[in-house]
């Protein structure tokens, strides 16, 4: 009799890019949500042949990423109402679209209607106008389902395919596939870590009911104000009203959104994510250039450049030969100036070393565990957000000289 197979030995081992789920012949597999919300493939031993194909496709355990950045630009597209869709530069939005123009099929993640929420899941589209869906980020892991399989069947069907994706989903699609496709594009993202669907469903509640209404349409970063300020809109639909009224949510009143900047309800494995160095995952790696105003302030608008950190302005690191080719072919869509990777890396620190673990991950699912999304959203708000906000009015208020002085007294007194 053949050993059992054990995918992972802990779940800091696992990343749920979907890779041994897809490739199971048995369809033994099953992506199965834990006490916290995340999902973990489970085996079905009765199904299960131990052919050990799953073991093997699983890149976060078994591959070492070799890629070295060919060139690395600071960039945004050129048409500036297009770029106020997306999250930074508008680059990935300039590929789908060529993409879409030479008949090939883009995969990315959208917020898909289903049992009356919106669940961030990975999807293909053939045509331009689907791309809005795909457009902006997502700050939650998708759902991947059977997207690595579908793609298989397109690339041998000679179909053009552009997929991206988070670093460990790219590498997943590729352990999947075991082979290198002339006709498979791909794009990782400049990734922070990512928090569940369970706490990003549990929040949408929370929203709908405090502004009374069903929420059509989520934003994770609206540009309202701009690139800068982290702000989230969601599109409601208020009872008994036909139209639809956009909510702005700021980044100190939403506690799902300041969890996740703050690291404190990522998976576990994002602690110990293997791709946040130079070893990437995609064709090209795309993120926001934050600190540009440091690295490159004669780029920028504001000091007669070409880019505007009003709009948004991505860095985009070239992995691979197919990479540079593809970037040189879209380059009369996108305004871009050559800058290095530690230049990127300054405060993008996503490109030099995984997110801390969260000073108050324990607690959160701890209480997650027991009463929901509704008990961590309560505490969080009371207990960390609230205290942050006066924190942030104090210090506004009193000169710093004098908050030194304060903070030494109630330091005495604590004592
Ligand atoms: C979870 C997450 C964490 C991130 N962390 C950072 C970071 O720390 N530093 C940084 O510089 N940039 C980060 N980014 C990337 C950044 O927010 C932009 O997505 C990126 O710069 C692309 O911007 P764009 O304007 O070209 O395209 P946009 O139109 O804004 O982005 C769309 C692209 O993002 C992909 N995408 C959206 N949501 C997800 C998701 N949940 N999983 C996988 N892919 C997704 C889409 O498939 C599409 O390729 C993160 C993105 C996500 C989703």
């Amino acid at each position: 009799m053949k050993d059992k197979v054990i995918l992972f030995d802990k779940k800091e081992n696992c990343c749920a890019c979907g890779a041994c789920y897809n490739i199971c012949p048995k369809n033994a597999i099953k992506m199965v949500v834990d006490e916290y919300g995340f999902k973990y493939p489970k085996i079905d031993y009765t199904k299960c042949i131990s052919c050990g194909a799953c073991k093997r496709v699983c890149a976060f355990q078994n591959v070492i990423e070799k890629n070295e950045p060919l060139q690395v630009i600071a960039a945004a597209r050129k048409d500036e109402n297009k770029i106020m869709k997306s999250a930074s530069g508008g680059i990935f939005a300039v590929f789908a679209e060529y993409f879409l123009s030479i008949g090939g099929i883009v995969y990315g993640v959208a917020l898909v209607k289903e049992n009356n929420t919106l669940v961030p899941k990975h999807i293909g589209i053939d045509d331009l106008k689907d791309l809005p869906k795909l457009l902006g980020s997502k700050y939650v892991q998708s759902d991947i389902d059977n997207v690595y399989k579908e793609i298989r069947t397109l690339l041998n069907n000679k179909k053009q395919i552009l997929f991206s994706g988070t670093p460990c989903q790219v590498a997943g699609l590729k352990a999947f596939l075991g082979k290198e496709y002339d006709n498979l594009f791909t794009i990782d993202i400049i990734c922070h870590g990512v928090p569940n669907a369970e706490f990003f469903k549990g929040y949408l509640e929370i929203l709908e009911k405090k502004f009374n209404g069903k929420i059509l349409d989520f934003k994770f970063r609206d540009k309202k104000d701009g690139w800068g300020p982290y702000i989230l809109s969601a599109d409601i639909l208020k009872q008994n009203k036909l139209q639809k009224e956009r909510k702005y949510i700021y980044l100190d009143e939403s506690t799902y959104a300041s969890m996740f900047l703050y690291t404190d309800i990522l998976r576990l494995n994002c602690y110990k994510c293997k791709y946040t160095n130079k070893h990437r995952t995609g064709d090209i790696t795309i993120g926001d250039y934050w600190g540009i105003e440091k690295e490159h302030p004669e780029l920028l608008k504001i000091n007669g450049g070409l880019l505007d950190t009003k709009k948004g302005i991505s860095a985009i690191i070239i992995n691979t030969e197919k990479g540079k080719l593809e970037v040189e072919k879209l380059g009369q869509e996108i305004v871009y100036f050559d800058t290095t990777y530690e230049k990127v890396a300054v405060v993008n620190t996503q490109l030099r070393e995984p997110s801390k673990y969260g000073k108050h991950r324990n607690k959160i699912m701890e209480i997650y565990k027991l009463g929901g999304f509704n008990k961590v959203d309560e505490y969080y708000y009371n207990k960390i957000l609230r205290k942050i906000a006066i924190k942030k009015e104090i210090k506004k208020y009193i000169p710093k000289c004098l908050l030194g002085k304060i903070k030494g007294v109630y330091r005495l007194i604590k004592r």
